[in-house]
C-alpha cells in the first residue's frame, strides 16, 4: 500500500502504544503494573459530571462555534485574568479536542517547509512528530541533568537562528518534571526578546506543582512577548478529564484564527457536552485540584526515594507534573534473561518480561539513558512496582 511520505517520517505515540499494551496484558489476566500514560487516576469530580448531564438534558447536542462556545472561551479569559492577571479577548482563544489537538492545529498554522522549532530535550514524545507532519524541522537542544534538565539562556541563544520559527517551553516538563522559576523564565525571556520567533508555552501541568514552587506565566513576566506567545492548556491533568478531550490555545488573534481555520476543515468543534462541563471545571470550586496535587506529592516523594535506593538508578526530584524520569545509564550494557540490555528500550522490555512492570523507555523523549514512570497511580501500585523493579535489577549481571 502506498502511503504518504509524511506518514513514513513519523512514529506512533509510544506513551499511548504502551498504555494500550498494558491494558491488553491485563485483559489476558496478567498482573501488570502500569507506569505508562500520564493520566490522573482520580475520577472527574461530580460537579463537572453533573454539568455535563445537565447539558445533555438541555439538548446541547449540536454543532457549536468551531472555536468553542462563547461561555467557555469567556471562562478561559477569566481563568487567565484570575490566575496571572493576563487580559485576553475571546477571539484570542481556541478550544480544541485536548491540548494535543491544540498543538497540532498550531504547528499546522505556523510552519512552512523547513521552518525550525526549538525543543529542549527531554521533551514530550509528540512534539517532533507533530512538527514533522507540518513540514517543519524539530531542532533538539539537549539539556543537562546538572542544570535540572532546564535549557539555559546560553543554550537557547546558541540554538536560535534565522530559520527558527518557534521555541517550545514546557514547564513543568513531561517527562522530567523540571519547572522554570521566575528567574529562569525572566532570563529566557530576555533572550527571546531579541529574536523574532513565536513562543509556545505548553502549560498543561501548571497546577501540578509541589512544595513551594510557584508557577509563572512567561507572558505575565514579560508582556513584550505577549504578541508572539501562544499558551497551550488542557483540562485533562488539572481536572482529571483526559477522556473528555478539551484543551485550548490562547494567543494573538491572527494565529488563533489560522488554527481555527484548520480545525474548521478537520474536526469542527470539540464535543459540545464536554465544553459545558469545561466551563464548570474552570469556574467552579477549585479545592479538589489541591487535594489531588497533595496526593501526587506524597507519591512523588515515595517513588523518587525508592528509585534512588535502587542499584544503578538516579532520579532527580520533579518540581511538577507526575513523572519520575530516572537515569538508568549504569544498568545499560548489563545482561538480563540471557540478553545484553544495550538501551533503555531493552531495559524496559526486561522489566516487562521479568517483573511485569511497564515503564516508558526514554528514547522517544530524546533521552536514551532514562526511563519514565508515571506516579499518577496508587501508592500501593508504586510500592509493588518498585519492589518488582528492584528485584529484577538484582538479577542483572
Ligand atoms: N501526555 C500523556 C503522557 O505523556 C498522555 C499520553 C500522550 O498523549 O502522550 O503520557
Amino acid at each position: 500500500m502506498k502511503l504518504s511520505g509524511r506518514i513514513k517520517a513519523i512514529k506512533p505515540s509510544i506513551t499511548l502504544a504502551l498504555a494500550a499494551k498494558t491494558l491488553e496484558l491485563r485483559a489476558q489476566g496478567l498482573d501488570v503494573i502500569n507506569f505508562t500514560a500520564g493520566e490522573p487516576d482520580f475520577d472527574t469530580s461530580d460537579r463537572i459530571k453533573e454539568a455535563a448531564v445537565e447539558a445533555l438534558k438541555r439538548g446541547m447536542t449540536k454543532y457549536t462555534d468551531v472555536r468553542g462556545i462563547v461561555s467557555l472561551r469567556e471562562a478561559i479569559v477569566e481563568k487567565y485574568q484570575r490566575d496571572y492577571g493576563l487580559r485576553y479577548d475571546r477571539d484570542e482563544v481556541l478550544v480544541s479536542c485536548g491540548g494535543k489537538h491544540a498543538l497540532y492545529n498550531l504547528f499546522q498554522a505556523i510552519l512552512d517547509e523547513g521552518d525550525e522549532v526549538i525543543i529542549p530535550a527531554p521533551y514530550w514524545v509528540s512534539y517532533p512528530d507533530m512538527i514533522l507532519l507540518s513540514g517543519g524541522l524539530p531542532r533538539i537542544v539537549q539539556t543537562k541533568r546538572e542544570n535540572g534538565y532546564r535549557i539555559t539562556p546560553e543554550e537557547l541563544r546558541a540554538a536560535l537562528n534565522p530559520r527558527t520559527r518557534a521555541f517550545v517551553l514546557n514547564s513543568p516538563n513531561n517527562p522530567t518534571g523540571a519547572a522554570y522559576d521566575r528567574d529562569d523564565l525572566s532570563a529566557l525571556s530576555r533572550v527571546l526578546e531579541r529574536h523574532e520567533c513565536l513562543i509556545i508555552s505548553d502549560d498543561v501541568y501548571e497546577k501540578i506543582i509541589y512544595d513551594d514552587f510557584r508557577f509563572h506565566s512567561i507572558v505575565a513576566l514579560n508582556p513584550r512577548l505577549r504578541e508572539r506567545t501562544i499558551i497551550i492548556n488542557s483540562l485533562s491533568k488539572t481536572y482529571a478529564m483526559t477522556g473528555w478531550r478539551i484543551g485550548f490555545a490562547t494567543g494573538p488573534a491572527p494565529v488563533i484564527a489560522a488554527a481555527a481555520k484548520i480545525q474548521s476543515q478537520s474536526t469542527s468543534n470539540p464535543n459540545s457536552i464536554a465544553q459545558v462541563a469545561a466551563v464548570e471545571a474552570l469556574l467552579g470550586n477549585q479545592d479538589e485540584v489541591g487535594v489531588m496535587v497533595r496526593e501526587f506529592q506524597r507519591r512523588r516523594n515515595t517513588i523518587v526515594k525508592r528509585l534512588n535506593a535502587m542499584e544503578g538508578v538516579q532520579c532527580t526530584m520533579p518540581e511538577g507534573a507526575f513523572y519520575a524520569f530516572p537515569s538508568v545509564r549504569s544498568l545499560l550494557g548489563k545482561k538480563g534473561r540471557g540478553k545484553r540490555l544495550g538501551s533503555a528500550c531493552d531495559l524496559a522490555e526486561f522489566f516487562l518480561e521479568e517483573a511485569q512492570v511497564v515503564v516508558v523507555p526514554g528514547e522517544d523523549f530524546g533521552a536514551a539513558e532514562n526511563i519514565r514512570l508515571t506516579y499518577a497511580t496508587s501508592l500501593e501500585e508504586i510500592e509493588k512496582g518498585c519492589d518488582r523493579i528492584e528485584a529484577a535489577i538484582r538479577k542483572l549481571v
